[in-house]
This record gives C-alpha cells, sequence and structure tokens, in this order.
C-alpha cells in the first residue's frame, strides 16, 4: 500500500520538519521504502538529513516548474530505503513565477502522477497556506498536522481544516487527515498535559496516540545533519517517532477528518 503524506501547518516553529526527518527515517528503518520532499525554501528537512547546500540542485523547485523529474531531483539519504527531494533556496521564488502557470496547484501532484513511488511520500511544508503547501496537499491523501502542546495550539487549526476542505473540493476529494500530532509535550509541566488533554477533548480520535516529548536530542540532532535516531537511538525522541512510524503503518488509509 502506497501513502502519500503532507506534514502540513501554518504556523512556524510546531515540529513539522523534526516530524518529516525523523518519521521518514523511521518509516524507512522499519523497512518501508520512503521519499521525503522538502518543500520549504528554507531547506531544514534537507539540512536534517545532512544535504549540504551546494548539494540541492536539482530540488523541489525544478519539480514545481517541470525542469526535474523525480528520479532527477531524489537521491538516496543515510539509511536503505530512505531517498530524499532536497529543497533550494531558489523555492522562495516559485509562487511568483508560477503565478501565470496553468494549474499551478497541481504541479507536483503531476509530477508524482508520472512517478514510480515507494511506500511512502512525506513532503515537508513551509509555515504558511500559500501556493507550496496547496501543491502539497493537492499531491497526497492525507495530511499530519503537528501541534506544539502550547497554551495557543488550537489556533489556527481551523483556517488549516478550512483549506483542507476547499482542497477535497477542488481537485482532490479522497483527502484525508492521517492525524493530528502532539509535539514538544512535557508531561511534567502542568500547562503541557492540560494542553494535551483540551486538545484530546476538542478533537478526539483525531489525535493520534502517539506523542512526541520535548526532548533536546531531537533539537541537537539537526545540527550534526542527523535525524534523532541515527544520533542517539535510545532517546525518547526517537523512541517516540519510530512509536509514531508504527502507528501510522497500522492506522487506515483513509479516516473521515
Ligand atoms: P517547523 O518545521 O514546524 O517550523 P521544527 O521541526 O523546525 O518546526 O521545530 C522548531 C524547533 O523546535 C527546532 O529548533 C526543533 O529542533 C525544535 N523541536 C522540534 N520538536 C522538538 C521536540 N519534540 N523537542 C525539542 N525540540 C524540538
Ligand atoms: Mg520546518
Amino acid at each position: 500500500m502506497m501513502r502519500r503524506v503532507a506534514i502540513a501547518n501554518q504556523k512556524g516553529g510546531v515540529g513539522k520538519t523534526t516530524t518529516a526527518v525523523n518519521l521518514a527515517t523511521a518509516l524507512a528503518a522499519s523497512g518501508a521504502s520512503t521519499l521525503l520532499i522538502d518543500l520549504d525554501p528554507q531547506g531544514n528537512a534537507s539540512t536534517g538529513v545532512g544535504i549540504a547546500r551546494d548539494q540541492r540542485s536539482p530540488s523541489s523547485y525544478e519539480l514545481l516548474t517541470g525542469t526535474a523529474t523525480l528520479a532527477d531531483a531524489s537521491r538516496p539519504a543515510l539509511v536503505p530505503g530512505l531517498s530524499v527531494v532536497p529543497a533550494h533556496e531558489q523555492l522562495s521564488g516559485a509562487e511568483v513565477e508560477l503565478v501565470e502557470v496553468p494549474r499551478r496547484t497541481e504541479r507536483l501532484k503531476a509530477v508524482l502522477a508520472d512517478a514510480v513511488l515507494p511506500d511512502w511520500v512525506l513532503i515537508d511544508c513551509p509555515p504558511s497556506l500559500g501556493l507550496l503547501t496547496l501543491n502539497a496537499l493537492m499531491a497526497v491523501d492525507s495530511v499530519l498536522i503537528p501541534l506544539q502542546a502550547e497554551y495557543y495550539a488550537l489556533e489556527g487549526l481551523t483556517q488549516l481544516l478550512q483549506t483542507i476542505e476547499q482542497v477535497r473540493s477542488r481537485g482532490n476529494p479522497r483527502l484525508a487527515l492521517l492525524g493530528v500530532l502532539m509535539t514538544m509535550v512535557d508531561r511534567r509541566n502542568s500547562l503541557s498535559g492540560q494542553v494535551e488533554a483540551d486538545v484530546r477533548a476538542a478533537l478526539g480520535s483525531q489525535v493520534l496516540r502517539t506523542v512526541i516529548p520535548r526532548n533536546v536530542r531531537l533539537s541537537e540532532a539537526p545540527s550534526h545533519g542527523l535525524p534523532a535516531l541515527l544520533y542517539d537511538l535510545r532517546c525518547p525522541g526517537s523512541e517516540a517517532y519510530l512509536a509514531l512510524a508504527r502507528e501510522i503503518i497500522g492506522a487506515p488509509a483513509a479516516r473521515a477528518a
């Protein structure tokens, strides 16, 4: 079974990239072939899997502009079964460059439709609901929404869910919510615990069982160009992403949002 997942939230700093890098690694380590597409011009996911800035062409920019195929732009990375399409800073211009292009929100969808895909495709989205995130949402079958366990966690979620609904009605009717993932959870902190309880009360079974703890190893690993799983396999962050991989491998393909 092939699954394509956009990791999206228009808020920055909620754990999208950390989730993209570590979940991709965990899936590959579990034996599922996985492609990670970095769709954020900041390129943090590319850094997180150790792709140097001068090694990032061709990139997701060429995919969107139609000047490279997926086979051209993807390369093996770090662990067997993992491949990556990096992001180049040129991608920040794509929004403007594609304005005149017909079906500009379906560029990535067309690229994936023409390619041989692995078991899993994960797309790391930028912190906005602009053209790049729309391209991701049009190209996938499900969305994973990281929510940071902080006081304003649910703020902005309504807008994101509305965007998902619009994408459903404008060309991707089967787009499902894979789930909401609580990140940076600190169960010793009563506010964090209360936020998690509130989010579960509000969203019920849409919230994944696995939570990602606040763990300094997760934030240290990118400076070594490594996913946490390769930096410290036994840390709580790595264990949580392995548990997340097991949970979503077992999850039904489509779940109503
Ligand atoms: P986004 O992609 O949504 O902007 P990031 O994944 O880049 O978010 O995370 C924002 C910052 O928080 C980064 O510095 C990252 O290393 C750190 N971070 C993310 N998840 C955790 C976590 N569970 N524990 C500790 N630090 C984290
Ligand atoms: Mg990011």
